[in-house]
């Protein structure tokens, strides 16, 4: 297929079939560095299975998946992670038991400051970024708090700041507003907005308000495949779209 490619990530031909059902059909898009991409399409398009390509929890039937120019299909879930690519699932799947602080602690990544650095310098540098992400995840005044006591939302940012302590290139969130309320939505937009310094957002959403808020371009999936991709107003005004997504 393509060569080198200048796009952080590069979808193309991407397959997926299970007992003879594309849930992903021949798919191709492409996301750009410090872009915010959503994904939108009715139940069922394959929106999940997408993310479940990238990350290699779902192997690809066929096709291509390429990673600033990294071949990603043929990779280990672990490799991937390694390799820049964090993903949020629809659940949150924090640790109830310990604090903010400790979550996010236990999510750094272990091996990356620098070797034979002093012990308290290393714990240092962990809590300085500690810090700096509870900030960005507006959690700074509940580093103490044991997880359990805090909101559903919170709890959802929470997760989002153990993704970002480990600066991935590209972070994949699949609805993570989901049960949140108004003020939540509008502080997580805010949030998605703040990282995408040096980063990319691959999100999917069905909340429109939101999707509108945060998307540089939507691309709209409808059984495994790409029936419109662009600017929000541009494919909130697609019949296709319509039809199938935005008029139900
Ligand atoms: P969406 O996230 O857009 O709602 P999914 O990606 O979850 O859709 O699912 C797309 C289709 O693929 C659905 O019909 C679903 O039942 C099917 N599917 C997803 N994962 C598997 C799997 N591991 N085995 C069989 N079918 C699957
Ligand atoms: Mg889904």
């Amino acid at each position: 297929m393509s060569g080198e490619t200048e796009f952080l990530l590069a979808v193309e031909g991407l397959t997926v079939s299970f007992d003879g059902f594309k849930a992903v059909d021949d798919l191709s898009f492409y996301v750009d560095e410090n872009e915010i991409r959503v994904i939108i399409g009715p139940n069922g398009a394959g929106k999940t299975t997408v993310l479940d390509l990238i990350c290699g929890r779902t192997r690809a039937t066929a096709g291509s998946v390429k990673f600033r120019n990294t071949e990603l299909t043929t990779m280990k879930e672990h490799a991937i992670v390694r390799a820049g690519v964090g993903r949020k699932f629809q659940n949150p799947s924090i640790y109830e038991d310990l604090t903010v602080f400790e979550n996010l602690e236990i999510s750094f990544p272990r091996g990356r400051s620098v070797l034979g650095a002093l012990t308290f310098r290393r714990s240092g540098e962990v809590r300085d970024r500690v810090e700096e992400v509870a900030r960005t995840i507006f959690l700074h005044d509940h580093l103490a708090m044991r997880a359990e006591y805090l909101s559903h939302g919170q709890k959802q940012w929470l997760e989002i700041g153990m993704l970002l302590i480990q600066d991935p290139a590209l972070m994949m969130l699949d609805e993570p507003v989901a049960g949140m309320s108004v003020a939540e939505r509008k502080k997580t937009a805010e949030l998605l907005h703040r990282i995408i310094q040096g980063r990319s957002v691959l999100v999917i959403e069905h909340d429109m308000g939101f999707v509108e808020d945060i998307a540089h371009k939507v691309t709209v999936l409808h059984q495994g495949r790409v029936i419109a991709e662009g600017s929000m107003e541009k494919v909130q005004q697609d019949p296709k779209v319509i039809e199938v997504y935005l008029g139900h």
